[in-house]
């Protein structure tokens, strides 16, 4: 339980409008519209190969969209508008923008050389220039956070996976998000690892944190999201609460991705 009171319908956070990416030939991307709101639990449901990870790449400036507009808190991802016209960000500012997004991988890809602490307070002192002692004070609480406060000296190989995953978000946390994309977080972790994981997510849910997450953890999608979007081949499907979308789909091309999944 917690006392914190989510906003009923928070300001626009993320905002994508006919968002297009290809690869090469390959349109992976055919013009992605949503809304993502201060504070929800966002959720990106489809079939491999559909563009959801392409999708939270272009948030995290790792792809560059080709078409549309995107936007994170009111800013452009990677642009800035004048006049008019589109500039291209600097890499500094682009470094800035990217501060703000916590993203966490399927494979949990901890630094193999430094322990879990060692991980967790790397960026914050690197990037923001934080003071060694006060991230490690942080880099505890955040490892106390996700179940691990006695695992601040082991190296990510003496941690099981879904231990690493738990550094990992605590290591996006480290740097203050106010987004965090989760990229199916427990997809490759062993079926009695993924509670632990959820859990985590379940409690940032309940925090505050805007968070969109890539998953087929159907039972989590329908317990903690707010809103959920069915994307097929590059395309929003449909679209809606997790409850309705899942329990009543629209489209044929949905029921039979959920008779697969659920
Ligand atoms: P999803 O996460 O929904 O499984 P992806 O966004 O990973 O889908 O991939 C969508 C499509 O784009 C797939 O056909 C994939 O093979 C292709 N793709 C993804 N990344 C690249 C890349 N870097 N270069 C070329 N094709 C890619
Ligand atoms: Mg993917």
């Amino acid at each position: 339980m917690t006392d914190f009171q989510k906003p009923a319908s928070g300001q626009v956070l993320v905002k994508a409008e006919g968002v297009r990416k290809s690869y090469g030939q390959l349109e992976v991307l055919k013009g992605i519209d949503l809304e993502v709101r201060t504070g929800e639990v966002f959720c990106l449901v489809g079939p491999s190969g559909s563009g959801k990870s392409t999708f939270l790449r272009c948030i995290n400036h790792l792809e560059k969209i080709n078409a549309g507009r995107l936007s994170v808190d009111g800013n452009l991802v990677g642009y800035r508008e004048k006049g008019g016209r589109l500039y291209e960000l600097k890499d500094s500012e682009v470094a800035l923008q990217r501060r703000d997004i916590g993203m966490v991988f399927q494979r949990f890809n901890l630094f193999p050389h430094m322990t879990a602490l060692e991980n967790i307070i790397e960026a914050p002192v690197q990037v923001k220039g934080t003071a060694r002692a006060a991230a490690k004070e942080r880099a505890r609480e955040l490892l106390a956070r996700v179940g691990l406060a006695d695992k601040a000296d082991s190296y990510p190989a003496q941690l099981s996976g879904g231990q690493q995953q738990r550094v990992a978000i605590a290591r996006a946390l480290a740097m203050e998000p106010k987004l965090m994309l989760f990229d199916e977080p427990t997809s490759a972790l062993d079926p009695e690892l993924v509670g632990d994981v959820l859990d985590v997510m379940r409690q940032l849910a309940q925090d505050g944190m805007t968070m969109i997450v890539v998953t087929h953890e159907m039972a989590f999608a329908r317990e903690v999201g707010d809103a959920l979007v069915f994307m097929d081949g590059g395309v929003v499907v449909e679209s809606g609460h997790p409850r309705d979308v899942l329990t009543n789909p629209q489209h044929d091309r949905t029921k039979a991705f959920l008779s697969r999944v659920l």
